[in-house]
């Protein structure tokens, strides 16, 4: 850890932490009062902010710039340039890259546009970047990025005015983005709420360095406690869950603005599971298993970031609401049940305490309306913050503030107090006009929790109980799932025999090398070898036809069910081919494949994998039949799983409760169901070269105890 294919830290830390910056194409036009300029900016900011190493501005035209001396090329200066940010125009940067390169520099930060985002030409001279970049092991941010700021150091290697007055002050957030403009705009926007950062990073295209490159850069880093990245595409999906993976060990939250979900990954698929795979679903998925909280919405996104800063992690996941207002309390409630959180319940011991504290109209109870008790009594608030703090079941606790004139300032003074007296977070949520200058310097100097729009709130504090949810599912250790010895071998053994044609028989073959349990089963060439095979297998039996040419039999007539004796073998068995035959003349017929039939209570669903472009091997849980089609009640994972991931898969769908026993059907086995997910992944991840997609359509989930049995399968080779 961390694999793939991330740049490494001793390649980084130049380009991040540089002793000395050239800057090519710096202007030297020198207008006082300053005008903003991209061409002027990265030096004033240079020189702004301090930095203590070597500048190096380059441009021919000029023989030195705000008292620095001023070289005509990159091989002119003396010595030696850690980092160089480039501000010429796009035709000229591979050259310019070349003499990097030759010179020696570590680290290039490429702000040209006119790269991959103009077309193929563009992105044929972005991949020359790469190879560049490569050949002379220097690294490339950009190109079309506005350069990055590593706050902590003060260093300013950009042009984004969000460094301009006021000056960032240190913080504890790295700020990652793909686009450049969105990140100074949402910066600043940060920046104006008294948000902090560690660094800022634009990485615009990234010819080589990606997001991930970048936030694992900034969570090695001690400054650094949360991460915000808005992420466009991924080119490399699974570097970026490596990197989420080290993040939720290094108990560093990563907040995700995820935009541009494509759904071609939809248009390649074949199979029914790749239909269903839209890349928008496995997105969403694979950063729950990931443990990467997903926001849709800017305030949301600089919020759930900056929370992480001012509290500390909730325990559980109960919330308690106090407010002056019943409107707003109920509100509330509405909220927290629409982001799927939890109202906490008050132990009898609080519940008690409580109602020996309130004197009037109020009900003793969560959500708690003071009703005005507070006007008389300042010891009132207090009493009752403790009393919901010292509750096992409240985790968090938000304080709902409507307009209470005189006394804002008191109630906003005591639940500072109690946030610092009790090791809960308190969110205060204020549902009135501005600030008075004194309360916003009250909240800004304790730093607790403030947002003034409702919804907000109880999406930041769901980001809060959700990410602790995460660090407690990533120390659970899942049970692991064994798989039987040589079981890869022996897949493909199956797939070389097959010569190309991997239909049902070889697909329940392999999967049953995996320990998943399949029907048993006998190819018959004749009626003869039909009747033998039932011998063997036992009345009832299925009979379908196997044929390299016929995906799905029952749309052919070929599968006929329970068949319970051998009058009805011999007619089924006419029947199947003569059907056939006339729909499909041209299909080739193997045979007909006699077959197990699994009897009994059951309930079917479909597992199946399909290769997600971003991600890889992905996994998907559905109900059987018309529930996947109809209602796309389905749930995804990235292989390989956990048993934890299966679990997870399987409640989130709506068909759970189908198999937990419904209007008295039996409970299903689900335990061996998760336990067959597993295997299924781990089927995926080795056979991954071999083979595209593959499904088991349907699997028959028997009663409690029993286990499941596959009834089809296909795996698609690829
Ligand atoms: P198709 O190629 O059309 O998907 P299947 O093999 O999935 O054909 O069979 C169609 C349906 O028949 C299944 O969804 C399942 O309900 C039922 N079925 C198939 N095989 C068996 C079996 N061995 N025992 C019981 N039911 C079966
Ligand atoms: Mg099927």
């Amino acid at each position: 850890m961390p694999k793939s294919d991330l740049v490494s830290l001793e390649k980084l830390e130049p380009l991040f932490n540089p002793r000395s910056v050239a800057i090519a194409g710096a202007s030297g036009r020198i207008i006082e009062p300053y005008v903003y300029d991209v061409t002027t900016a990265p030096m004033v900011y240079l020189l702004t902010y301090g930095y203590k190493g070597q500048i190096f501005p380059i441009n021919p035209k000029y023989e030195e710039i705000r008292g620095y001396k001023c070289y005509p090329s990159i091989s002119a200066i003396p010595e030696e340039v850690d980092v160089a940010i480039v501000l010429l125009p796009a035709n000229t940067v591979i050259d310019f890259l070349k003499e990097c390169g030759k010179k020696g520099v570590k680290g290039v930060v490429v702000t040209s546009s006119g790269f991959a985002e103009t077309g193929d030409e563009g992105k044929l001279n972005q991949d020359n970047i790469r190879e560049v970049a490569e050949k002379y092991n220097m690294v490339v941010l950009g190109p079309n990025c506005n350069g990055f700021i590593n706050v902590s150091k003060g260093i300013p290697v950009t042009f984004t005015p969000v460094v301009d007055q006021p000056k960032l002050v240190p913080g504890e957030i790295a700020f990652i983005s793909g686009s450049g403009a969105t990140l100074s705009g949402i910066a600043q926007r940060a920046k104006e709420w008294g948000m902090q950062f560690s660094y800022l990073v634009g990485t615009g295209n990234s010819a080589q360095l990606d997001e991930a490159d970048c936030i694992r850069y900034a969570i090695e880093d001690p400054a650094t406690k949360v991460v915000m990245t808005m992420i466009e595409g991924f080119k490399n999906g699974s570097k970026f869950l490596d990197v989420a993976d080290l993040a939720l060990k290094k108990k560093k939250p990563i907040v995700a603005l995820k935009v541009g979900l494509s759904e071609a990954g939809v248009k390649m698929a074949a199979s029914h599971t790749g239909k269903l795979a839209g890349s928008a679903k496995v997105n969403l998925a694979a950063f729950k298993q990931k443990g990467v909280l997903m926001v849709e919405e800017i305030n949301d996104f600089i919020l759930s970031a900056q929370i992480f800063t001012q509290t500390s992690l909730p325990e559980g996941d109960g919330i308690g609401v106090l407010s002056s207002s019943g409107g707003s309390a109920g509100l509330a409630v509405d909220l927290i049940e629409k982001e799927g959180l939890r109202v906490g319940e008050l132990s009898p011991e609080s519940h008690k305490e409580l109602s020996d504290t309130i004197r009037w109209f109020a009900t003793a109870k969560n959500p708690f309306d003071f009703a005005g008790q507070f006007l008389r009594d300042e010891t009132f608030v207090p009493k009752v913050c403790d009393i919901f703090l010292n509750d096992p079941d409240i985790s968090v606790l938000v304080m709902v503030m409507t307009a209470l004139q005189a006394h804002e300032p008191v109630i906003l003074k005591q639940m500072i107090e109690a946030q610092q007296r009790h090791k809960k977070p308190v969110v205060i949520l204020y549902e009135c006009g501005e600030l008075t200058p004194e309360m916003d310097k009250m909240v800004k100097d304790s730093n607790i929790p403030f947002i003034t729009s409702p919804k907000e709130c109880f999406k930041v504090v769901g980001n809060l109980i959700r990410y602790s949810q995460f660090l407690k599912r990533a120390k659970e250790v899942a049970p692991v799932v064994d798989i039987p010895a040589g079981a890869r071998d022996k897949a493909l053994d199956v797939i070389s025999k097959a010569g190309g044609h991997v239909m049902e028989r070889e697909s329940k073959e392999i999967i049953a090398h995996y320990g998943i349990p399949v029907t048993g089963q006998k190819l018959a060439t004749s009626l003869e070898e039909a009747q033998a095979a039932v011998k063997y297998i036992g009345y009832p039996v299925v009979l379908k036809i196997d044929s390299p040419d016929i995906l799905h039999k029952s749309e052919f007539g070929g599968v006929a069910l329970n068949i319970n004796n051998d009058k009805e073998l011999k007619d089924a068995y006419g029947a199947m081919l003569k059907k056939v035959k006339s729909v499909a003349p041209k299909a080739k017929i193997r045979g007909v494949l006699v077959q197990e039939m699994a009897r009994g209570d059951g309930v079917e669903v479909i597992v199946g994998v399909t290769r997600d472009p971003q991600f890889g091997p992905t996994l998907m849980f559905g109900l059987g039949g018309v529930f996947v089609e109809l209602l796309q009640d389905v749930s995804f994972r990235i292989c390989p799983i956990t048993l934890t991931d299966a679990k997870e898969m399987i409640r989130e769908t709506k068909g759970f409760k189908l198999l937990e026993g419904f209007r008295g059907s039996l409970r299903a086995d689900i335990a061996a169901l998760e336990e067959a997910m597993v295997k299924f992944s781990r089927l995926a991840m080795d056979l991954e070269s071999q083979v595209k997609e593959t499904e088991i359509n349907p699997l028959l989930v028997l009663p409690e105890g029993k286990g499941v049995k596959a009834l089809d399968a296909r795996v698609v080779l690829g």
